[in-house]
């Protein structure tokens, strides 16, 4: 049995000085596949996450400038520069990129951001993986207005059924974290999502799942999320486990592999 973690920062300093630990971990825990972000305009992170991926057979990477990074990148053009010609291998979206009116960063930069890597996910034929907050219109509006039918991840989904029904018209999976352990919303919209549609993630080393709500979060807690859904479902842990990986291999895999080809 193979487990998923569909989104998880694994650059993240506090992983710094025992990231060895947290992998070992994880590969105990049978996790087969852990997507994690990087930001392609932050040479730094380019170099840590390239080992990363040489390393650990399990790790693949999503590229994109987080809207509460957008601050100051709206007007650097290389952006779209930097983002279209990263391709290294284990490439699998663009992201994460979104809107979150919570950050001190303007709206009006959060769309103009998130349209570019749109763009650019076009061009490069990849899925992108969405950080949505309060702005589940604006986003959709945005996506329709792109016309972007290549899809993705709505990771961490914080919406209601209604929110995530819109997405998964337009071919989106909904992702859940950690939230899922606790909050009556997240279980509401689990509860209703179609299996084929499901992801679960970490977010770490945010959201962690209960019992370790407010520590930080790690891929291995994954089974936290995983054994909820199971509950919720009235569907085996091992099959949760399948169903949720299988869909990451279609959502994300499938496709990088064509563009092998
Ligand atoms: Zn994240």
């Amino acid at each position: 049995m193979f487990l998923t973690d569909s989104h998880a920062h694994l650059l993240d300093p506090s992983f710094e000085n025992d990231l060895e630990k947290v992998m070992e971990r994880a590969k105990i825990s049978n996790i087969g596949y852990i997507n994690n972000c990087i930001d392609p305009l932050d040479n730094n992170e380019v170099e840590k996450g390239l080992k990363l991926i040489e390393k650990y057979e399990s790790v693949f990477l999503t590229a994109g400038v987080h809207p509460f990074d957008a601050k100051n990148r709206s007007e650097n053009e290389d952006i779209e520069k930097i983002l279209l010609n990263f391709s290294p291998e284990r490439l699998i979206a663009i992201g994460e990129t979104g809107i979150d009116p919570t950050y001190d960063v303007s709206i009006e930069i959060q769309k103009n951001v998130f349209r570019k890597q749109i763009e650019i996910a076009e061009e490069k034929n990849l899925p992108i993986v969405i950080h949505c907050r309060h702005s589940f219109q604006e986003i959709l509006d945005i996506l329709k207005e792109e016309k972007f039918i290549i899809g993705g991840e709505l990771h961490a989904f914080s919406g209601t059924w209604n929110e995530a029904e819109k997405f998964l018209d337009i071919g989106f999976y909904i992702s859940f974290s950690g939230v899922l352990t606790y909050s009556k919303k997240a279980k509401d919209v689990a509860t209703k999502t179609p299996f084929d549609r499901i992801l679960v993630e970490t977010d770490s080393p945010y959201l962690a799942p209960l019992p370790y709500r407010g520590q930080r979060n790690e891929p291995s807690y994954i089974i936290r999320t995983i054994e909820e859904l199971s509950r919720l479902k009235g569907c085996p842990i091992e099959k949760i486990a399948e169903i949720t990986t299988n869909n990451f291999i279609s959502l994300f895999l499938n496709k990088t592999e064509q563009k092998w080809n």
